[in-house]
């Protein structure tokens, strides 16, 4: 049973002995695990919860 890579659209094997599914290897899923790293740290961090002070 095999799926296109996410990182690399080459099959990978999603059987439990692959140990990098869903990607096709170690390097494509630290590619990817790098890609969301650059992601989150490029976005400014926001307050994600804004108390409300109006409120008595
Ligand atoms: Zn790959």
């Amino acid at each position: 049973m095999t799926r296109p890579c996410p990182n690399c659209a080459k099959p990978a094997d999603l059987t439990p002995e692959n140990p990098h599914r869903p990607f096709c290897s170690d390097r494509c899923r630290l590619i990817d695990l790098s890609r969301w790293f650059d992601e989150s740290y490029a976005v400014p961090a926001e307050p994600a919860v804004i108390p409300d002070a109006d409120e008595h």
